[in-house]
């Protein structure tokens, strides 16, 4: 029998990179099914999940900025993008028979639930899964914030960040540095100071001075949600009482 699930709710942060599987832009379909798959599993052991999502996949802000758009625009332009991720995954989530919401931080009625903390969490409570799209509703701010903020929100005990096609954090890009060491665990502050990319440092920032551990695995295997879930060692986990960071050779 499966051990007994080690949280009660999770705040999963799915990137939009996250949902492109080998594709270079959009949503690959069978990767959006495996996800919906992986959530309906981890929810029936009586865990609650709730969903942010990006928009790498079809936008970012500050490509846009680099172009010349203004900054703010581009930025609103990546929040809208969020929400056509999270009714992607809610129609994938239904087609599993997962009860979903799609609650936004910028007003889009006809499709989303404008997001209202104490509903998002009696969501939760009917077991719902909620997917919280258009970020924070701020321009300058990502969607690693919105998790971190979310999760903080709803009492989430962890953030499950799932990267596409890496398995945790190293000390450098192990797309540019072969020799690249694993950190199984690191601290809050270890990865700001060292510039790791787990999140950004706002994001990183709000998680460390509340105490909320960050889980970052690989969502290509498709059995890292629940074994998470299950209190097994995957990827890194980046929490205040990590033991000092010693790196793994990959
Ligand atoms: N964004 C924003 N405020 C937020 C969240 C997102 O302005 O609170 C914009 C920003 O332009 C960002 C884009 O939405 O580039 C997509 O989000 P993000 O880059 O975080 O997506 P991910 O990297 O997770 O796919």
């Amino acid at each position: 029998m499966a051990a007994e699930p080690r949280f009660k709710r999770v705040l999963l942060k799915l990137s939009g990179e996250a949902l492109m599987g080998d594709l270079d832009y959009g949503t690959d379909p069978a990767q959006i099914e495996r996800i919906a798959h992986q959530v309906k599993e981890v929810q029936a052991r009586g865990v609650g999940v709730a969903v942010v999502v990006g928009a790498g996949n079809i936008y970012r802000g500050l490509e846009g900025a680099a172009k010349g758009m203004d900054r703010a625009t581009a930025d609103y332009m990546g929040m809208l993008a969020t929400v056509l991720n999270a009714l992607t995954l809610q129609d994938a989530f239904e087609r599993v028979d997962v009860h979903t919401r799609v609650m936004s931080a910028m007003a889009v009625t006809e499709v989303a639930e404008p997001y209202i903390r104490r509903r998002a969490i009696r969501h939760l409570e009917k077991d719902r899964v909620v997917i919280f799209a258009a970020g924070t509703g701020n321009p300058f701010f990502t969607t690693d914030t919105a998790a971190a903020l979310r999760a903080l929100e709803i009492h989430a005990e962890a953030i499950l960040m799932a990267k596409n096609g890496v398995e945790g954090v190293f000390d450098a890009d192990p797309s540019l540095e072969p020799n690249a060491s694993f950190l199984p665990e690191i601290t809050h502050r270890q990865a700001i100071e060292r510039g790791l990319r787990v999140m950004d440092s706002t994001a990183l920032s709000l998680c460390m001075d509340n105490d909320l551990p960050i889980y970052v695995f690989n969502m290509a295997d498709e059995r890292n949600i629940d074994r998470i879930v299950s209190g097994e060692r995957v990827g890194t986990l980046v929490s205040n009482d990590a033991r000092e960071a010693v790196p793994e050779k990959a």
